[in-house]
């Protein structure tokens, strides 16, 4: 029986998680979930999977909420604050935790729960790429387990040898890592018609459903920038082992391309259940709900390279993965503050690479030895890019 805790329960990847959960109420049972601002779905969820301890961020919502629960009978302890945060995430009883809050503000958990040596599900991509090198050392330091969420990611987990050794790609005959992206809603849209995408446009994802920030990020390829300094620190790359290879269908999560000629690749339907299932039970696996992929119905089956001037984020992403750790914290939070400000209507969806571009032209590049340091940084470049977005406005 492993026993969970849900950062970021009401999202995404946080509704899918405890859909998994149900399924297997003999392997899993849920010790807390959090959740932010959607408090009547933190209360259906509650009702759902009997959490220990409920988390909310805001100590205002404490009352309202707390009668909400009462109303439906549910025991939950309700707890408030970043400190309960991470308590959930670090208390004795727990072995997994789900790292699935969105941006920045899912770092520290993530970070309590990594040092207290817990098996971390990582779907929040945005710490690591914030903190790279000194979130892997943590890792290592106390023995956390951690295994890949994002769908690319956990693909290449499935497909690398059992017995890799991190960053020794030559040891295991491996050539290339192929990360693959669908190329989101604007694939094939006009040039002349990026300056008038709204944000609805940019959520209306082709293949995928998720939150809102992933999905503009996903439409501006930034998430694929974002995956790629994920899968450098993942798996211990250098930036030439890694190519981004648009596949429009979302059938393949992504490929791990041997010396002999070999490519194994990982294929499902595009359904977070499924890696999220296999970071549950891992190693074993079990049933998640996903539909078996039916071949028959695949009459398209494409791969082509992300164009650069269609999709700048990328290159600028990768760019600041070359240039370290300085480069990646800014883009990352620069990128936060861009999409939400296009999100509410004071930017337009080109104005976002605008906003990574300047931060990083602009950020002073030094070196990050420690968490303080980081947040200190990500701050730094937030005021940077708020500033850059207040000129655009
Ligand atoms: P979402 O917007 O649907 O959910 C975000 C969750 O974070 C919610 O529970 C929200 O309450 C919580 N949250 C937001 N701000 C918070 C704050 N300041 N403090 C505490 N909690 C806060 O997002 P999502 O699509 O579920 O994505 C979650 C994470 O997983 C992101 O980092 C995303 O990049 C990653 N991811 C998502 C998918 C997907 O398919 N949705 C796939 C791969 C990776
Ligand atoms: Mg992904």
């Amino acid at each position: 029986m492993r026993t969970i805790t849900v950062l970021g329960a009401t999202g995404s990847i946080g509704q899918n998680t405890i859909n998994v959960i149900c399924r297997h109420p003999d392997k899993f049972r849920v010790f807390a979930i959090t959740g932010h601002t959607n408090l009547k779905a933190l209360v259906q969820l509650a009702v759902q999977c009997s959490p220990r301890y409920i988390v909310l961020s805001d100590s205002d919502a404490y009352s309202s909420f707390s009668n909400l629960l009462k109303l439906e009978n549910c025991n939950s302890e309700v707890l408030v604050g970043a400190q309960a945060l991470d308590n959930v995430c670090s208390a004795p009883e727990v072995d997994t935790v789900m790292s699935a809050i969105v941006g920045a503000a899912g770092l520290l958990p993530t970070l309590a729960a990594v040092r207290a040596g817990k098996r971390v599900l990582l779907a929040n991509k945005e710490s690591l790429v914030m903190t790279g090198e000194l979130f892997m050392d943590a890792v290592r330091e106390h023995k956390a387990e951690l295994l890949p969420i994002d769908s690319e990611h956990n693909a290449i987990f499935q497909c690398l040898p059992h017995d890799f050794q991190y960053g020794n790609l030559e040891k295991s005959g491996i050539a290339k890592i192929l990360l693959t992206g669908s190329g989101g809603p604007f694939r094939t849209l006009a040039d002349e018609s990026f300056d008038a995408i709204t944000p609805d446009q940019a959520c209306a994802h082709p293949t995928w459903t998720m939150g809102r920030k992933i999905s503009v990020d996903s439409a501006s390829m930034m998430n694929k920038g974002l995956e790629f300094i994920e899968a450098k620190w993942l798996f211990g790359l250098h930036e030439n082992d890694i190519e981004v290879v648009l596949h429009p269908q979302s059938t393949i999560h992504s490929m791990v391309q041997y010396v002999d000629g070999s490519v194994i690749a990982q294929l499902g339907n595009p359904d977070m259940r499924t890696p999220i299932a296999y970071g549950l039970s891992f190693p074993d696996r079990i049933t998640s709900g996903v539909k078996a992929v039916d071949f028959s119905s695949l009459t398209d089956f494409s791969f082509s390279k992300p164009d650069k001037s269609r999709y700048p984020n990328l290159y600028l992403a990768i760019e600041a993965c070359k240039q370290g750790q300085s480069a990646t914290t800014a883009i990352n939070a620069a990128n936060e503050i861009a999409v939400e400000a296009f999100l509410n209507g004071q930017i337009k969806f080109t104005d976002i690479a605008r906003v990574n571009e300047q931060v990083l032209q602009k950020i002073d590049s030094i070196e990050l030895t420690s968490i303080v340091h980081v947040i200190e940084h990500d701050a730094e470049a937030r005021i940077l890019a708020q500033e850059i977005v207040r000129k655009l406005n």
